[in-house]
């Protein structure tokens, strides 16, 4: 409110004055969404296309809010980011998917890999590699089942610190799979200098396979230049049968999309793993 002189007050755009009330608040519930056990962890299947197998699962957050039910990550993630907050439950996320994978995997239920989302804060963390470390140690995972995801924002920041980390990281065992890739701002000169294993191709991307012309172009070619740096390639967001037809032709690794099954709670992705190898 803008005092105006004598007791009148403006307030100037009230749906601004709206919105961070409406922020303020999810802020607030954010804070002690961790204690009171609010977060969930959904598993997205990635199949392997050569076999039609699931290869891995991608671990994405919910926020149960008691309230507003099912909060989706793309709600609460940048405020999370942010303020902060996105260390500590990245952390949740990392425990609890690598918990329940050592529990699948040791009851032979899971063979594959678990892909893990690192926001750039939790990634510029200076114990994140010692934190990694730990992980394997408590749950006695093999390192080669975990994959991190980054995104292209790590590219813009301090170039060496950012190898050496990723490099650290490869050392433990583990995969290194970048994000969303060709939505960011890396040239494709960083491909060669950066370790990466994986390249996800963004769905928007994918998008109406192969009837949009220039998605088809795009798709083609971020094959066929990962492929020749020794890269697999992970297609995301794939819906129809004409988008899987379009990257079996183009021979991609690995599918994740809603064809096959959309984010899914524990239970319905163990029942996956029983029923649907
Ligand atoms: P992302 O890492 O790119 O995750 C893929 C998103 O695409 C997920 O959204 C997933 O539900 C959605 N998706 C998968 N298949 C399809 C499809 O066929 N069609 C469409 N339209 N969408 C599909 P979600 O779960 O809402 O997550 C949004 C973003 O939030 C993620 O994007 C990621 O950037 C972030 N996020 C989620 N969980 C975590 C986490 O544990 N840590 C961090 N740092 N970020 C996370
Ligand atoms: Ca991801
Ligand atoms: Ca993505
Ligand atoms: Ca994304």
């Amino acid at each position: 409110a803008q005092q105006l002189g004598g007791n009148q007050y403006e307030f100037y755009n009230p749906s601004l004055t709206a919105h961070a009330i409406a922020d303020l608040n999810l802020e607030t519930s954010l804070r002690y969404a961790l204690e009171r056990s609010e977060f969930l962890v959904y598993y997205q299947p990635q199949v392997e296309l050569k076999t039609g197998k699931i290869a891995g699962a991608e671990a994405l957050v919910r926020w149960q809010h008691p309230e507003k039910g099912l909060v989706s990550p793309g709600k609460f993630i940048p405020l999370a980011e942010e303020i902060g907050l996105i260390v500590p439950i990245g952390q949740w996320v990392l425990e609890t998917a690598c918990s329940q994978i050592q529990q699948w995997q040791a009851r032979g239920l899971f063979e594959g890999r678990l892909a893990i989302n690192l926001s750039i804060r939790q990634f510029n963390q200076p114990d994140l590699v010692p934190k990694l470390a730990e992980i394997l140690e408590t749950t006695g995972l093999e390192p080669s089942t975990l994959e991190i995801e980054v995104t292209e924002s790590l590219l813009v920041q301090n170039i060496d610190n950012t190898i050496a980390k990723l490099k650290a990281i490869k050392a433990l065992g583990m995969t290194i799979a970048l994000d969303d890739f060709g939505t960011g701002y890396s040239s494709l000169s960083y491909l060669q200098q950066f370790p990466f294993d994986i390249l996800k191709i963004d769905r928007c991307f994918v998008r109406n396979l192969p009837e949009d012309r220039k998605n088809a172009a795009i798709a083609t070619a971020i094959l066929q230049m990962a492929h020749g740096l020794n890269l697999k390639v992970v297609a995301e967001g794939v819906e129809t049968y004409q988008e899987l037809l379009f990257l079996y032709g183009q021979e991609c690794d690995t599918l994740q999309g809603y064809l096959f099954s959309p984010p899914i709670a524990t239970s319905e992705f163990e029942t996956l793993l029983r029923t649907g190898k």
